[in-house]
This record gives structure tokens, sequence and C-alpha cells, in this order.
């Protein structure tokens, strides 16, 4: 079913339902895993009550969507699913395709030994498998994504290296791991930087903004004018990117 809704901002869209009737005393909403909105309301309810209250809960709904859209679109490799339809690679969004093989007709050389596609002009990638058991492409795809990772994350520490020369930066061990709160972090004294692996979803001006930032961290161990002082003078327009991650 779908229903017209208009929220306190004048945001409109058409949302569709689900109703459950359930031995239940009140009417619940929820989201599924699909991000879908489903009801559960006693058997005696009608429509028009149902809407009712879906309209109450209009500020709830539009808020509840955006925040599991975004829940889903950030995901890493290793995160994905048979049903998921989208992916977020270094801030463009391909389509995903799950296409079912069996060993004989899977010509391997065309994917270049691997178990995924990718098609950058079509933005689109396509992952086989064997059978709903088989994630040969998780693990496939992961390997890859982290490798083209690390050739960036050398790149970018080379070129920011060398335009921050004159501070004379010390050698830096460089790792890569998930992260929960930061998307790096800079121990000064140990000489070691850790970027956030989450960094694959965002674009390349992200991950070049976070190689900047944690570089600076060794000329100045704050945030204070200064250390963005240094950050604008290799990247002037690094505001942007500090703002699309949200990362002070
Ligand atoms: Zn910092």
């Amino acid at each position: 079913m779908e229903i017209n809704l208009t929220n306190d901002k004048g945001e409109e869209k058409i949302i569709s339902y689900e109703v459950i009737y359930k031995r239940v005393k009140n009417i619940n909403l929820r989201f599924d895993a699909n991000n879908n909105l489903v009801i559960s309301a006693p058997r005696y309810v009608g429509k028009k009550e149902i809407e009712k209250v879906i309209r109450e809960y209009t500020n709830w709904i539009f808020k509840s969507m955006k925040t599991n859209e975004n829940k889903n679109s950030y995901k890493l490799a290793r995160e994905l699913d048979f049903n998921d339809s989208f992916y977020y690679y270094y801030g463009i969004k391909y389509d995903l395709n799950f296409i079912n093989i069996s060993d004989n007709n899977f010509d391997k050389t065309k994917t270049d030994n691997k178990y995924f596609l990718i098609d950058h002009d079509n933005k689109k990638i396509d992952f086989y498998f064997k059978n709903e058991n088989d994630f040969s492409w998780k693990k496939d795809f992961d390997k890859y994504e982290k490798q083209i990772l690390i050739d960036k994350l050398k790149f970018y520490f080379n070129k920011e290296m060398n335009e921050l020369k004159n501070y004379d930066l010390p050698l830096t061990k460089i790792k890569i791991k998930t992260l929960k709160s930061a998307w790096g972090v800079c121990q000064v004294v140990k000489k070691e930087i850790t970027i956030n692996r989450k960094l694959v979803n965002h674009n390349e001006k992200c991950l070049r903004y976070v190689v900047i930032h944690e570089l600076c961290h060794l000329i100045h161990a704050n945030h204070s004018k200064e250390f963005y002082k240094v950050i604008e003078s290799v990247m002037p327009d690094y505001k942007k990117a500090k703002h699309e991650l949200n990362y002070d």
C-alpha cells in the first residue's frame, strides 16, 4: 500500500508500507532490513485508522528512512550480502548484480581469475556465486579493494610528504584498520598513522584529506589554527572533505 506524506519541513514522499494483522493491542510501526515500513495492527483496525497513525509519525518515518539509507550505503566489501543492491566505491554509487554460475560455464579469464567484475563505465559490479553459501566473491572483492587502498595510500603519502618536505617529517609507519570513531589516528611518539578502511566508500579527496590531516599532526599535535593553516597550504579546498567526513 502507498501513502503520500509531507513532513514539518514541507518535504513530500510517497511511502509504501505493508500491514501485518496480529494479536496486538496497538498499531506499531517499524522498518525491516530493506528499509520498508511495516505496520502491525489489531485485526479490527481499518485502513483509515492505520493511515492516521502513519501520518502522526511522518517526521519519525522520514528521519528513520534517511538514517537507515546511510547505514546501508557505507558498507565495506566484507559487510556486503546477496540482498544488497548498491555499493559506494570511492564516493561513486555502483549497482550490484549477483549472478549464479555453475563451475562449468564460468569463464574466469574474463574476470582476471576473480569472482567479480567491475564495470566502471556503467557503474556496476557483477558478483559470481555458485550457491548461497559461496562467498568467494566477497573475499575476492575485499582483497582487491584493500590492495587498491594500499596503492592509493602509498601514492598520497609520498605526494604529501613531498609537499610538506620543509617540515622534515619523520618516516612513519602506516596501518589500515576498520576504526569505529575516527577516520585516522596519528601516534606522534610511535610515529605511526592508522587510516580507517571505511574511507574506500568516500571520494578520493576525503582519503587525501585524512592523509594530510594525520601527517600534519606530526607538526602540530592538536587542532589549532596553525594546524589547519598547514593543511590549507597543501589542500586549499580541504573544508569540503572535512565537512563530508564530519571530521575535526
Ligand atoms: Zn586530528
